[in-house]
C-alpha cells in the first residue's frame, strides 16, 4: 500500500501506485488544459508530484513539449546560472561478489582483469588526478567484503585527503559504494565523505531481483532502503539515480521521483544529486540484450522533466555520454559533470594495456578535462571545481533551503570564477587559460551583489599572487 512515509521499500516505492501512475499519464496525454496547468505550476519552482511528471513525460504534444524545454532551461538558469561543477569518478577496486548483468564487474566475469588499488597507487591515482586540476572525486568499488571491505575504502578517503601535491588537493570526496549498515554510514560521515552515491538501478522489485540474481545486492528491500540508513547515519547529501534501459523509463523516472518524494517526506531533505546513466558497452555486455534502450532524444525530455519535478537536485551526467548529449543535457538541466575520466582500475597515472582492461564501461566522452572545460567556456558556461558547500557546513537542511530559493547561486557564481582562476593558474593551456581570463571578466559584472563582487575581484588577484582555497 503507497505510503510516502513509510521506512519500507514496498510501500514508498509501491509497484501499484507506479502502474496506477502510468495508466493516468496515459489517459490524460491528450489533455492540453491539464497539461498546460502543470506547465504553469512548475514555473513556480516549487516542483512537481511523481503523476504531475508522469503526464509530462508522456505528453506527446510537440508545442508543449517545447514549453517544458524552455521551462527547464529557465529553471536551470535561475537556480544555477551557468556554472558546471566538475568532478572525477576514482576506481579503486574492480573486485565484486555480485551478479548485476549489466556490469562487467560482476563475479561470472573471469576474464576481465581483477584490480584493487594498494595506498601507494590510491596516492598515484590522487596526484594525476590533482595535476588534471580535480578537486571533487567519486569514489567506486565493487562490493567484496574480504577484499574491499569499509575499514578499505576508509583508508583510501583518509590517503586522498592528505595528499596535498603542488597547489594540489582533493576537497570533496563522494562516495559511491554498496549498501550498507546505519553504523557503516556513520563511519563513512566521521571520515569526511560529501555525497554518498548509491544507484538504485532499477525500481522495478520484480526486474530489479532477476538482473541481481545473486550476492547481497539481490536484496531489494535492503538497497532500495540504503538512502534512509545513510540518513538515519548523519549522511545528509545522498545522490539518487536509475540505470536508464533496465526497465521502461516511465516506469523509472516515476520511482525515482517517489524516492525524492520519500526523503524530503521523512527527512526534510531531498536527494543532493540526481544521475542519469544509461546502460553503455562494456566488457561481457551488449547493450542489444536490454530492450529498454533509451534514445536520445527520450533521455533528454528526462533530463528536462527531473530538472522541474525537482528543481532543487543537482543534476550530473558522466562521460558515458557523447559530447553532444552532453552538450544538449547542459542547457535542459545538467548542473555537474565529469570530463578527462578514466572508468578504469588505476586509469588515471597509468595507461593500461588492452588485456589488462579493468574499466567499468566504455565511455563516449574521451577528452581531457582541459578539452571539456574549453567547451564549456566556449559555450558561455562558467567550468567550476567548487566544493564550498561541503566544507562550509551547507549540507542537509542548511542546504536545501538555498537551493530552492535560488538563493545558492550568490555563492556558485563567485565561487566558479575563484575556482576556475585556480584552475587557469595552475592547470591550464595556454588557449584555455585566455578564453577562461576572458570568461571570469565578463562574469564579473553579472555578481549582483557589489560586496561579493568586491571580495571576489580582491581574491582573484590573491589567486594570481599564489594564494589559493577561497570560497563564500
Ligand atoms: Fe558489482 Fe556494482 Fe558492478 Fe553490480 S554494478 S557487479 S555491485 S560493481
Ligand atoms: Fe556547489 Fe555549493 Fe559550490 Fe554552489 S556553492 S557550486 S552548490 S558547492
Amino acid at each position: 500500500m503507497y505510503d510516502v512515509r513509510s521506512m519500507r521499500a514496498d510501500d514508498f516505492i509501491d509497484d501499484s501506485e507506479i502502474r496506477d501512475t502510468l495508466a493516468y499519464a496515459q489517459e490524460n496525454k491528450g489533455n492540453r488544459e491539464l497539461i498546460k496547468s502543470i506547465i504553469e505550476k512548475a514555473g513556480e519552482c516549487k516542483g512537481l508530484s511523481h503523476r504531475e511528471a508522469s503526464l509530462l513525460l508522456a505528453c506527446e504534444d510537440e508545442e508543449l513539449n517545447g514549453e517544458i524545454y524552455s521551462l527547464a532551461k529557465k529553471i536551470k538558469q535561475r537556480i544555477y546560472g551557468n556554472r558546471i561543477v566538475f568532478f572525477a569518478p576514482l576506481y579503486l577496486s574492480n573486485y565484486c561478489i555480485n551478479s548485476c548483468v549489466y556490469c562487467p564487474y560482476h563475479v561470472k566475469n573471469k576474464h576481465i582483469c581483477r584490480k584493487k588499488l594498494t595506498q601507494d597507487e590510491v596516492r598515484e591515482e590522487t596526484i594525476a588526478l590533482q595535476d588534471m586540476g580535480h578537486k571533487r572525486l567519486a569514489l567506486e568499488s565493487g562490493e567484496d567484503p574480504v577484499n574491499n571491505p569499509l575499514e578499505y575504502i576508509l583508508e583510501c578517503i583518509k590517503t586522498i585527503y592528505s595528499i596535498k601535491h603542488k597547489n594540489g588537493e582533493i576537497r570533496r570526496v563522494n562516495v559511491n559504494i554498496a549498501a550498507t549498515t546505519v553504523e557503516n554510514y556513520k563511519r563513512l560521515k566521521d571520515a569526511g565523505i560529501g555525497t554518498y552515491i548509491l544507484f538504485q538501478e532499477t525500481y522495478n522489485r520484480k526486474n530489479y531481483e532477476e538482473l541481481h540474481p545473486a550476492g547481497p545486492k539481490h536484496d531489494y528491500a535492503y538497497h532500495t532502503e540504503a538512502m534512509d540508513r545513510a540518513m538515519q547515519g548523519g549522511i545528509d547529501d545522498v545522490g539518487l539515480g536509475v540505470l536508464f534501459g533496465l526497465d521502461t523509463y516511465a516506469y523509472e523516472l516515476c520511482g525515482l521521483l517517489m524516492h525524492a518524494e520519500h526523503l524530503e517526506a521523512v527527512f526534510g531533505v531531498g536527494p543532493h544529486t540526481i544521475s542519469v546513466p544509461r546502460i553503455c558497452p562494456a566488457d561481457d555486455i551488449d547493450v542489444n540484450e536490454f530492450s529498454n534502450a533509451v534514445p536520445d532524444e527520450v533521455w533528454q525530455k528526462i533530463v528536462a522533466i527531473i530538472r522541474i519535478a525537482v528543481p532543487y537536485t543537482g543534476m550530473i551526467v558522466s562521460t558515458r555520454e557523447s559530447e553532444k548529449n552532453r552538450k544538449a543535457a547542459l542547457e535542459l538541466g545538467i548542473s555537474q559533470i565529469s570530463g578527462g575520466s578514466s572508468t578504469s582500475v588505476g586509469g588515471y597515472a597509468h595507461q593500461e594495456a588492452p588485456e589488462d582492461n579493468t574499466a567499468q564501461f566504455d565511455r563516449s566522452d574521451t577528452r581531457t578535462l582541459d578539452e571539456v572545460s574549453d567547451w564549456l567556456i566556449r559555450m558561455g558556461y562558467i567550468p567550476s571545481f567548487c566544493t564550498a558547500c561541503y566544507r562550509e557546513g551547507r549540507t542537509g537542511d542548511r542546504f536545501m533551503p538555498l537551493a530552492k530559493s535560488g538563493a545558492i547561486q550568490n555563492c556558485c557564481q563567485p565561487n566558479a570564477l575563484m575556482t576556475l582562476k585556480e584552475y587557469l593558474m595552475d592547470y591550464a593551456s595556454p588557449e584555455t587559460r585566455e578564453h577562461g581570463e576572458k570568461l571570469i571578466e565578463k562574469e564579473l559584472e553579472n555578481i549582483p551583489n557589489e560586496k561579493v563582487k568586491r571580495i571576489t575581484i580582491e581574491n582573484l588577484h590573491k589567486i594570481e599572487q599564489g594564494e589559493r582555497d577561497f570560497r563564500f
